[in-house]
């Protein structure tokens, strides 16, 4: 934007209007589902205050610019945050926030969680930390708002680097529910073990453990549970 000299008149192009009112009204669909929700919520209350970058929070996909993911996603929740993003309208952008919507981070190993959601979403912008704060939430919006002028000021849009994974987290050691590798076996015996916990307040881990059920499981578990990949240096 140019200031004409001895006038109060500032002149500019309509599409460098365009671009800076794309970039500052970034409203946010907030996939908010464990620990990390905590931090977004920090992140659009009054102290660090999101909204001061022109950010809404909407409880719906339809008027929102950005899906922001914060948190474990499971497999069986997977579907529906796809529909809901694609229920979002063009342009869009999503943000992965913290280690679990990076990469699943500690429950990477069980069978039901996701591990990092550009499996299935394109990420734009990844705001590592576990869980990131809302200054690094604020960043990553910063971030956010440059690819947003670079991509209408016509440069390509690029997939955002993933932070490095180490090779042996980036597939559970068991594998989960729907991996066509996954032995009959091992579902036959996690449901008969878990009809060996009985019900309400009867459930008792110790005497699962001890149980025929509990002792197959176990030992089909540690059949199946691969060593980690240690990467070596070359000297
Ligand atoms: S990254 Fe850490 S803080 Fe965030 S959801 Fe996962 S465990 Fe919770």
């Amino acid at each position: 934007m140019a200031r004409m000299p001895g006038l109060d008149v500032a002149t500019t192009t309509v599409d460098k209007l365009l671009t800076w009112g794309a970039s500052n009204s970034l409203w946010i669909f907030p996939m908010a589902t464990s620990c990390c929700g905590i931090e977004f919520m920090a992140a659009a209350a009054s102290r660090v205050d999101l909204d001061r970058m022109g950010t809404i929070v909407r409880g719906t996909p339809r008027q929102s610019d950005i899906m922001v993911v914060a948190g474990t996603i499971t497999v069986k929740m997977a579907p529906r945050v796809k529909k809901l993003w694609d229920q979002m309208p063009e342009p869009k952008w999503c943000i992965a926030m913290g280690s679990c919507a990076i990469s699943g981070d500690f429950y990477r190993d069980i069978y039901s969680v996701v591990p990092g959601i550009d499996t299935f979403l394109p990420v734009d912008v990844y705001v590592p930390g576990c869980p990131p704060n809302p200054e690094e939430l604020m960043h990553g919006l910063l971030r956010l708002q440059q690819k947003i002028m670079d991509f209408r000021a016509g440069k390509p849009r690029e997939a955002a680097e993933r932070p490095p994974t180490p090779e042996h987290m980036r597939r559970p050691s068991l594998p989960r529910l729907d991996d066509p590798s996954r032995p009959e076996e091992l579902s036959r015996l996690q449901t008969a073990s878990a009809g060996s916990l009985g019900h309400g307040t009867q459930m008792n881990l110790a005497a699962l453990r001890r149980s025929k059920d509990g002792e197959a499981l176990a030992a089909k578990l540690a059949e199946l549970k691969q060593p980690p990949v240690v990467e070596t240096k070359k000297e």
